[in-house]
């Protein structure tokens, strides 16, 4: 058969020899990669901001000598970002930058990235190696349902599923209902979504008479917001489809950073383009393999807008161990929370992500809710407004208050705080395109 592009894209390996490289190979890479991003973020930034903290802390940017050297070197955040919005950090001429993308702004103003072509290649070749872990190869029609535009997620995608040769179908978030028409006629065989509008899709499909469990799809590729391992338990249960976890963010380049592969079991990182590391954020301090703190990393291979030691405020481990699936690169553990998606409630610290554990463990409720929380008389309330499977909302008062005292039950013994639980009609609350919004907080 003639060599067309076809069908020398049928020979792309799905896996990169870069996630199995020896240790010592990797590292060796990382070392002079490190060097280099180093230097270029010093010499070659604009602002001058990389160059003014490392004169503050007194390390040339020639002290790296070894891996840990870096922990010498001064943390970036968010807010460094924002102060140097929108063109501050970036380190090569504006005529090289070929595209920009800018946080959803979750979390207050938005940051801006910047990329050059070749930025846009390593991130395409994390995407397409993430696409690889997932076991999805040029045979695969993906559907990308993460928003396109500002927001990576659309793009970022995209990009990784044209590398690996697959088909793309770039529905972008919203208009449900054609994008599972176009699932089912166009023979969909793995999608990318937030799992929260996954589980929106799901939902819509059932009302449209649409089995997703009939359907060709048998991937899923979830990200961008924290979820729960009862969260995908639900999904791969009612769909039949195999839902990894993807991570990323804008500051470092984009979804793509680390993935699942197919043991489930800790997000492989990319290393040898994002260094991690793990950090006590109270004094930080570098925490061993293993520990739990905030993920730190460095883009190795970024050139318009090269992160050193950025603080994510996502909190994970680094689990060191070699997965089963034989690829060298390291595993982070599941993000669960941020250190800054905390609540303090009466004083005891909450996440929205145990709270999602524990409504899930319970059956007959849909995994759709939303936490309010209220202050009265200088008493923190919080309210938990848990959605009814339409099955039970027609149930008798005496049920429901008993499912109601089981859910907070489940909710005391997981938090060790009272909520108050109340019920939602089927379908009342929000369903979202991208990003969940769970927490409403009215304290001020
Ligand atoms: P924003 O901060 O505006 O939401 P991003 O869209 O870049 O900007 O979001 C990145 C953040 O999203 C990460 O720092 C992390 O908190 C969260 N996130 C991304 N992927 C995951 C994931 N798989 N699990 C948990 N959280 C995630
Ligand atoms: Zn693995």
């Amino acid at each position: 058969m003639a060599n067309t592009e076809k069908s020398f894209k049928k020979h792309y390996l799905p896996a990169s020899a870069a996630d199995y490289v020896p240790r010592h190979f990797l590292e060796s890479v990382q070392l002079q990669r490190l060097q280099d991003v180093v230097q270029h973020a010093y010499h070659n930034q604009a602002g001058g901001l990389y160059r003014q903290r490392m004169d503050e802390a007194k390390v040339r940017p020639d002290a790296i000598r070894s891996l840990n050297d870096i922990q010498q070197f001064p943390f970036m955040t968010k807010d460094d970002l924002r102060a140097s919005y929108p063109y501050g950090l970036f380190a090569v001429p504006q005529q090289e930058v070929v595209r920009i993308h800018a946080s959803s702004g979750t979390t207050g103003k938005p940051i801006v990235a910047g990329y050059t072509q070749a930025d846009l290649d390593v991130w395409a070749d994390s995407m397409a190696r993430c696409m690889g872990a997932a076991s999805l190869s040029s045979h695969d029609v993906i559907q990308v349902s993460y928003g396109y535009g500002l927001f990576t997620g659309g793009l970022g995608a995209h990009c990784g599923a044209e590398k690996i040769g697959a088909m793309v179908v770039p529905t972008s978030a919203g208009n449900t209902e054609r994008q599972i028409m176009l699932m089912q006629d166009l023979g969909v065989t793995a999608i990318c979504c937030t799992p929260s509008y996954f589980l929106h899709l799901a939902e819509k499909a059932g009302e449209m008479g649409v089995q997703l469990k009939n359907l060709k799809i048998r991937a899923g590729i979830f990200g961008a917001e924290p979820w729960s391992e009862a969260m995908r338990e639900r999904i791969q249960n009612e769909t039949w489809i195999k839902a990894h976890d993807i991570y990323g963010l804008t500051e470092i380049i984009g979804p793509g950073v680390a993935i699942e592969c197919a043991e489930q079991n800790g997000l492989h990182i990319l290393e040898d383009y994002y260094y991690p590391e793990i950090i006590d954020p109270e004094t930080l301090q570098p925490l061993p393999d293993g520990e739990e703190g905030e993920l730190v990393i460095t883009t190795l291979a970024k050139r318009a807008m090269p992160m050193i030691r950025y603080r994510t405020r996502d909190i994970t481990s680094i689990m060191a161990d070699q997965c089963y699936c034989g690829r060298t690169i390291r595993r982070i553990r599941r993000i669960g929370r941020r250190s800054d998606d905390m609540l303090i409630i009466r004083g005891v610290n909450v996440y929205p992500s145990q709270i999602e554990a524990a409504l899930l463990k319970i059956d007959g409720l849909l995994p759709h809710y939303q936490i309010v929380i209220t202050r009265e008389s200088g008493l923190d309330n919080m309210e938990i407004k848990v959605e009814l499977a339409p099955e039970l909302f027609g149930d008798r008062i005496q049920e429901l208050e008993s499912l109601q005292k089981r859910i907070a039950h489940a909710v005391n013994t997981t938090l060790n705080i009272s909520a108050k639980i109340t019920f939602a009609e089927p379908k009342s609350i929000a369903r979202s395109e991208g990003k969940a919004k769970r927490v409403i907080d009215k304290r001020g």
